[in-house]
């Protein structure tokens, strides 16, 4: 490559750990700005230039439609179903749906690297970002780091190791800042498997969490707020300890998210090529969404893996959202006992499948933009997409 031709961010150079970036507090450490690509962070950065409608065109073909409800909702998208791994993958967050199709992809040559994030040696919950270029590499990246990830960190790597197909994955910042420097990354064929996030914190935020809210903050290995309405904290002796969702502390924990995590609008990881989490399933089962063809391509790698079931509905949220905004604003914390019985109502007769998707949505939604008015007011306009204002305005807020 000669000086002239040379991309204009080679000539920049990534911040040191320790720098302020661009977004400030606002920052969810997605690792773009560990890099050259730091070169394009206005315009990428999803705290500071929201495009999402923009980015769906590039990627899709189109924007979601807001006439449309699960379109609304969950981004563009083929067609959704539940899933889980006819052999689940021990130890993976759910069934290992993400890391068997990582795999697939690379051991059939799809790829030749995957961008995933494995632990570091001495603490599991702190994220350690790779490109994995085999099984055992994918292997290490499996379960939820529940920490702001810098998972763009190592783009500078991929493109020194001359890789033309590649695989990322990710949750929705870090795709949007992806999908914003895409064209720069000199890949020919690139994937991208997101799953949805919500709720992140920074790896203090995390030990904050854990200390309020299990019986053992040090021997948790992974943790999930699952449909079934409880925090599920697995620990290292192989049980399981339950938390209903009513009864947390929401005092202590009001500012223990970070503050990017209160202000982000994509649950749904609108970028990605397929998403795989669980809100939209029935419990248990995962919930995958295809947005695009090359979506479909990396689903049909693992067919014959998966169990399968359309996604179904039930119940109604509008109720409990709206009791919910006011109890989180409030702070309230219920005693144990009222929050296990409560929990165990709204098991039996809530939102199930997609409408407990949707009732996450509101619920997170709603929050955030209250987050957002409160504290970066000169941000709300531009900040929240169109999206995103439809479902909020169904709601009464408070000031
Ligand atoms: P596994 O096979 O265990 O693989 C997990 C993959 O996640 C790995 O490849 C790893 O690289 C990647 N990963 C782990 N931590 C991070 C991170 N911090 N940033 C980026 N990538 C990471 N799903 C929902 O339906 N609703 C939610 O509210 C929800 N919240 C989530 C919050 C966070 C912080 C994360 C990371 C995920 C969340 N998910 C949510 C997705 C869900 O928990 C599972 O990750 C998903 O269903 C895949 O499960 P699996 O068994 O197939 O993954
Ligand atoms: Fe940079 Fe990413 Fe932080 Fe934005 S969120 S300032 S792109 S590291
Ligand atoms: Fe990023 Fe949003 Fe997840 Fe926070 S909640 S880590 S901002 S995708």
């Amino acid at each position: 490559m000669t000086a002239t031709n040379s991309p204009k961010h080679l000539k920049s150079k990534g911040l040191k750990a320790t720098s302020r970036r661009p977004a400030l507090e606002l920052c969810s450490e997605c690792g773009l700005c560990d890099t050259y690509y730091i070169h394009y962070v206005k315009e990428a950065c999803a705290f500071l230039h929201q495009q999402i409608p923009e980015l769906e065109t590039q990627t899709h073909g189109r924007s979601r439609d807001l006439e449309q409800e699960d379109d609304l909702y969950f981004g563009v998208h083929n067609h959704m179903m539940a899933a889980r791994k006819i052999e689940p993958i021990p130890g993976a967050q759910w069934t290992g749906i993400v890391s068997t199709i990582a795999i697939e992809m690379l051991e059939q040559g799809l790829v030749e690297g995957v961008v995933c994030v494995q632990n570091s040696p001495d603490d599991r919950f702190q994220p350690q970002p790779i490109i994995a270029r085999n099984r055992a590499e994918i292997l290490a990246a499996k379960v939820n780091k529940p920490t702001l990830s810098p998972n763009l960190s190592v783009l500078e790597q991929v493109a020194q190791s001359g890789m033309k197909k590649l695989l990322v994955i990710g949750v929705g910042c870090q795709i949007q800042a992806l999908r914003a420097v895409e064209k720069e990354l000199g890949i020919e064929k690139l994937y991208v498997l997101g799953t949805p996030c919500t709720d992140n914190v920074s790896r203090a935020g995390l030990q904050k969490f854990l200390d309020t809210t299990s019986r053992s903050p040090s021997t948790v290995v992974y943790y999930e707020f699952m449909q079934d309405f409880n925090v599920h904290f697995k620990h290292e002796d192989g049980s399981t300890e339950l938390v209903p969702f009513f009864g947390l502390n929401t005092k202590e924990l009001k500012d223990v998210f970070a503050p990017s995590c209160l202000s982000c609008f994509d649950y749904v990881n609108s970028l990605a090529d397929l998403v795989v989490g669980y809100m939209g399933a029935p419990f248990g089962w995962q919930w995958i969404v295809v947005r695009n063809d090359r979506g479909q391509e990396m689903l049909d790698l693992v067919q014959g893996l998966l169990e399968t079931q359309p996604v179904s509905s039930q119940g109604k949220r509008q109720e409990a959202v709206q009791q919910g905004i006011t109890a989180y604003d409030k702070a309230t914390t219920l005693p144990m006992w009222v929050a296990k019985v409560l929990g165990v109502a709204i098991k039996q007769i809530g939102p199930k499948g997609l409408e407990y998707a949707r009732f996450s949505i509101d619920s997170h939604f709603t929050r955030n933009y209250l987050y957002v008015k409160r504290n970066y007011p000169q941000k709300l306009a531009a900040h929240v997409p169109a999206f995103a204002k439809k479902i909020v305005a169904q709601y009464k807020l408070p000031k």
